[in-house]
């Protein structure tokens, strides 16, 4: 089946610095895929030029294996919705719920009531209760769902989310990962989740990508890159994560100076001496040379 988005070859270069340096990357029709990696390893960006807000240097984007078209954005967006961390910047604090979620539909010369059943499918409920509040009146959670609400309204095939529930409180982050996993369980609908949070990859996500300074050096499924990850760089960020190991040491990545050979190779503890000088491909998911050997499970190396 055609993905319904699609990255390839995408380069993303601010200056000298490529911020997205060649990156491969599909999402599946009703598929939830969690892209993770440390802050600043371009996570944003690829995000970003996924709903056409950046527009990449070289590589393409395809949407149901049609390219994006720059002179066609609009439409394209209507399709692809991008939700961002903080909903308190995303609302405006002058407009009432329900112009904010009407504004989408109404730029789009899109008919019909689409607020009530948006705001209801975003857990909103009932609907008329939020219709003439104003954002200061909402809690951060209820501030989200109406920015969701605002992208269901257009009925898009996929949401790219950029950390979604990293700005709200713990206790209302697990009642928004519900609602994304509603939506691909009731609507079908498919997903690009940014985090940093290998919890919240694991708790909803169908697949995985592990971004490492601009390219992605891991995907696959859940089981496969957060259970038996074979990429070094996926390896030490489990281990840090469940606190095994001390976090990764050696130069932040500086996506000015990309390293030549493998990008991680500085950071690396199973670097060999062709790491230095040879890029590794992809292969079977993994951009490592000696990733067929890393198939221990994490428990059993300490
Ligand atoms: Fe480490 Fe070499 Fe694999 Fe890069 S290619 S992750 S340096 S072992
Ligand atoms: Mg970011």
């Amino acid at each position: 089946m055609t993905p319904v988005l699609e990255a390839r070859g995408l380069e993303i270069a601010y200056g000298n610095a490529r911020a997205v340096d060649g990156v491969d990357l599909e999402v599946r029709q009703g598929e939830i895929v969690a892209l993770v990696g440390e802050s600043g390893c371009g996570k944003s960006s690829l995000a970003r030029a996924l709903v056409g807000l950046v527009r990449p240097t070289r590589g393409e984007i395809r949407h149901l294996g049609t390219p994006l078209d720059y002179r066609r954005l609009k439409e394209y967006r209507r399709h692809v919705q991008l939700i961002l961390q903080d909903p308190g910047g995303a609302l405006n604090p002058r407009q009432t719920v329900h112009a904010a979620v009407a504004e989408g539909p109404r730029l789009h010369g899109l008919k019909g009531d689409r607020v009530t059943s948006a705001l209801a499918r975003a857990g909103l409920r009932p609907p008329e209760d939020y219709l003439r509040r104003y954002p200061h009146e909402l809690s951060g959670g209820q501030q989200q769902r109406v920015v969701i609400a605002g992208a269901l309204a257009l009925e898009p095939s996929v949401i790219v989310a950029d950390e979604p529930v990293a700005s709200l409180d713990a206790s209302v982050r697990g009642e928004i990962l519900k609602l994304i996993l509603g939506l691909r369980d009731e609507l079908g609908m498919s997903a690009l989740v940014v985090s940093h949070d290998l919890g919240l990859a694991w708790n909803i996500a169908d697949r995985v990508a592990v971004m490492y300074l601009g390219r992605i050096v891991e995907t696959g499924t859940v089981e496969e890159v957060l259970i038996r990850p074979r990429h070094p760089y996926t390896r030490a960020m489990l281990a840090a994560a469940s606190g095994t190991a001390t976090p990764l040491q050696g130069e932040p990545p500086d996506p000015a100076r990309i390293p030549p050979g493998c990008r991680f190779h500085p950071r690396c503890a199973s670097r060999t001496d062709e790491c230095g000088s040879i890029d590794p491909p992809v292969r079977a998911g993994v951009a490592c040379h000696l990733a067929s050997l890393h198939l221990t499970p994490l428990e059993e190396i300490s």
